[in-house]
């Protein structure tokens, strides 16, 4: 088990990381999510040993990893740019690590079909990497970090200069690779989509700290601030303040909205934002008489596969997004309403 406790870090006086903690269980796939410049790769290098921290320890299994050398700590690396080299096989490409540990040949053939089986690429073992496509080549470079059986795999941005759907495709196939493997990954991207596809947890780091740790789903359906939510587009976010607790209503500039009951609900007059989530809307008729009810224009609606994403001119100026499954003509009138139990509050 990977435990980093409390590590700082800083470059040229501005610090980067400041006091991140986590830990990565067996078998665990972790994606560490944040925007670009918050030190995720900072982060990895710390782990694999390759920059020190200022403070803080890296510990595997307990034991403090500051005096084991970034070759001995037996950590495997895949880089977006982790470049292969051109004029060999795959078979020589995977070899490599192996070759570098000086083990016998027979043990470096079997561990290379091993991990050219993983990735389903033993058919192609004799073939030259530069005659691969680019989803290929990646496959391979999983191989090559696969096949010395590392005790953590780290991959930073690993599908980053693919397309779209090339992403889609392999981040699932990363998913099924790591869990068969046993081998528990940190998996660092700043796409959600990725993130959400190949994570048992996420680890969200931003302002040098990890803000919010949690499945995908936990962090979905609770994000813990403004931040977050913003960070993944999970919604509408609409600002109001605090004026009744009971029921505890928010006024906003499109009037009051109902909010399901909290814990420790927030003091009356506290500013905080709503999370309106696009798929949360009621088409309703204004003489249902509903709470947390909006009327609105459709100004366009664009098509999505699987639903219409309507933009909404409220008044005051306030613009909302909505899915529906079927499309509604640009310029209708419409009346939404948003159930209690779907909103959030966030400080
Ligand atoms: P991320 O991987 O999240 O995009 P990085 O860890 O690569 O972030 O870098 C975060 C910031 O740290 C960068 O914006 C850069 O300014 C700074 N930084 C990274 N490495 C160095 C270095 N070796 N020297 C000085 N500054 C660095
Ligand atoms: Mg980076």
């Amino acid at each position: 088990m990977l435990r980093v406790n409390d590590v700082h870090k800083t470059y040229e006086e501005s610090p980067l990381l400041e006091g991140v903690s986590f830990i990565i269980n067996p078998d665990e796939t972790v994606c560490l999510l944040g925007p670009s410049g918050s030190g995720k790769s900072t982060l990895l290098r710390i782990i694999t040993g390759l920059e020190q921290a200022e403070s803080g320890t890296v510990l595997w299994d307990e034991e403090d990893l500051r005096s084991i050398p970034a070759y001995k700590r037996n950590f495997g690396l895949m880089f977006q740019d982790y470049a292969l080299f051109p004029h060999r096989t795959v078979a020589q490409n995977v070899a490599f690590g192996l070759r570098m540990q000086k083990l016998p040949t027979a043990e470096v053939q079997a561990r290379t079909n091993q991990a050219l089986e993983t990735i389903d690429m033993l058919n192609l073992s004799q073939r030259r990497v530069t005659d691969l496509s680019g989803g290929e080549q990646q496959r391979v470079a999983l191989a090559r970090a696969l096949a010395p059986n590392p005790r953590l795999l780290m991959l930073d941005e690993p599908l980053g200069a693919l397309d779209r759907a090339l992403r889609e495709q392999l981040s699932r196939e990363l998913r099924r690779i790591l869990h068969s493997t046993h081998i528990p990954a940190i998996y660092v991207t700043h796409d959600q989509d990725e993130a959400f596809a190949i994570a048992d947890r996420l680890l969200i780091l931003h302002n040098g700290h990890i803000i919010q740790s949690g499945t995908p789903e936990e962090i979905y359906n609770h994000p813990n601030s403004l931040w977050v939510a913003r960070f993944f587009g999970l919604g509408n976010l609409l600002e109001g303040s605090v004026t009744s607790h009971n029921p505890l209503t928010i006024q906003t500039p499109l009037g009051p909205f109902q909010v399901a009951c909290q814990s420790d609900p927030p003091p009356l007059g506290k500013k905080l934002t709503l999370l309106l989530r696009p798929s949360d809307a009621r088409i309703c008729t204004p003489e249902q008489n509903l709470p947390n009810t909006i009327s609105g224009v459709v100004q366009d609606a664009v098509f999505q596969g699987e639903s219409y994403r309507l933009r909404i001119s409220c008044h005051a100026g306030v613009e909302l997004f909505l899915n529906v499954a079927h499309n509604i003509a640009v310029s209708s009138q419409l009346n939404l309403h948003f159930p209690p139990k779907t909103i959030l509050c966030l400080a």
